[in-house]
């Protein structure tokens, strides 16, 4: 299973700084480098922020490689707009994309947006009564949260593919170009993950990913005479706003028919917490919950350069038009009708089978890992190359790991060693007395 990251083992000192800050226990340090459980990894991307040896890094294609297809198709997760030092119009973008050789399909980006914001807002309104709310499924780290670690909330995922996919889709359909290879710009490795794994759909529409990183230095370096008065449409300033937390609910309640109660939380500990309150039905009444993996939204995302307080500032100096002509709201109700937005495929829960599948047998090694559990010191220090102790107790009853990696049981193995050693060194050689021994010396 992908998970979106780059792992340079030179790099790696084998600190452990990043094993501490993963939500889903999936790293690991052994012989001192880095490793990723790809069945727990959801692609936050906390492990790059956190490594400052840049060990890890977002899994993107080979820039010769994309770039050696030309015109490059390209769709764009809405947060590269934030990231120039000009206003946030994809207008603008838009042509300086053109500029570089680059075919922006933002036009079906903008339409897609709008239309995945219409059908969660019906699914809501037409999903039957209950007291958990509908997720966003726009976040994949969050999808794959879900898949792994809150396994009863999936059937409340909303049931809307993400509008990343959908562009794609849709502008190949436009165009009839069903063969012309798409590249998507990605600010995190969720993303990523979700181009090579895709969840709800067979296959990704996109062929390649490019990081909002690296096709930002590219635009950067390349463009020269921007132009800052490039033609400004309302609808683009909609779907602008779902690279910031709100931005996905605001343009639900739009569409809604009825007064909708919403939630948009961002940043892991917070998405997690949340999680637990759904999951445990504390949160009665809600009917749509936005999560983000990444503080204040995809303007977060760990491959962003600009800082994510200045992206909010300009989406929201931006304004915002709820306002769809007539002619955008006949086109996109045909849209709807075709289904396009609707996932394809049911989303799965990702099993976890840490003792194995024998019951029996797995009962047996519960018992192990209990006392193996009892045997260490309860210290989280990550000496280890774990997260926890009782991690590193699962590893151990698995057969992927030694109690003599635990750092204080080792010293308490050599103390005790020792100590033998020294006893040994001091007693007598049975054929002699002590007299004998001491004239010998
Ligand atoms: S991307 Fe997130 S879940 Fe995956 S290894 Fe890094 S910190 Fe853990
Ligand atoms: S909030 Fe956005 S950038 Fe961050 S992990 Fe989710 S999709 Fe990626």
């Amino acid at each position: 299973m992908a998970h979106g990251i780059r792992i340079n083992e030179n790099a790696c000192r084998g600190c452990v700084n990043c094993i501490k800050v993963c939500p889903t226990e999936a790293m690991r340090v052994i012989h001192g480098k880095v490793r990723i459980l790809e069945d727990r990894c959801i692609g936050c991307g906390e492990c790059i922020r956190s490594c400052r040896h840049r060990a890890l890094s977002l899994q993107e294609n080979d820039w010769d490689k994309v770039s050696s297809v030309r015109p490059i198709t390209l769709a764009s997760d809405p947060a590269l707009f934030t990231q120039f030092p000009w206003s946030p119009n994809p207008a603008i973008l838009d042509q300086a994309l053109r500029g570089l050789g680059f075919e922006p399909i933002f036009e079906e980006c903008s339409m897609v947006y709008d239309l995945a914001a219409l059908a969660i807002s019906r699914a809501i309104e037409n999903g039957s009564a209950t007291d958990l709310p509908m997720i966003s499924t726009y976040c994949p780290a969050v999808v794959r949260l879900v898949q792994i670690k809150f396994q009863e909330l999936l059937s409340h995922l909303a049931p809307v593919e993400s509008p990343l996919e959908t562009c794609i889709d849709l502008w190949r359909a436009r165009h009839n170009k069903h063969d012309v290879p798409a590249s998507l710009v990605v600010a995190c490795p969720a993303r990523v993950a979700m181009v090579e794994d895709p969840v709800g759909r067979d296959v990704s529409s996109a062929d390649f990913v490019i990081s909002t990183a690296r096709i930002t230095r590219e635009i950067l370096s390349r463009s020269h005479g921007i132009q800052e008065s490039a033609e400004r449409k309302a609808k683009d300033s909609r779907w602008l706003n779902w690279a910031m937390l709100g931005g996905e609910t605001r343009h639900i309640l739009h569409f809604a028919e009825r007064p909708l109660r919403t939630l948009a939380v961002s940043g892991m500990k917070n998405v997690i917490s949340l999680l637990q309150d759904i999951e445990l039905h504390r949160m009665k009444g809600l009917d749509f919950v936005e999560l983000r993996a990444c503080d204040l939204g995809c303007i977060g995302g760990i491959s962003n350069a600009e800082s994510r307080f200045l992206s909010r500032l300009k989406i929201e100096n931006y304004g915002y038009s709820p306002e769809l002509s007539e002619e955008e709201r006949e086109t996109l109700e045909s849209l709807y009708e075709a289904k396009i937005w609707k996932l394809q495929e049911e989303i799965r829960s990702i099993e976890q089978i840490p003792l194995g599948r024998d019951m029996a047998k797995a009962m047996e090694k519960l018992e192990e890992l209990h006392s193996v559990y009892a045997e260490l010191p309860h210290l989280d220090c990550g000496t280890c190359g774990r997260p926890s102790c009782r991690i590193m107790a699962e590893d151990i009853v698995r057969g992927e790991g030694s109690v003599d990696d635990c750092i204080f049981r080792l010293r308490e193995k050599i103390a005790a060693l020792s100590e033998e050693i020294n006893g040994l060194s001091r007693r007598l050689v049975h054929t002699m007395t002590p007299e004998e021994k001491y004239e010998n010396k």
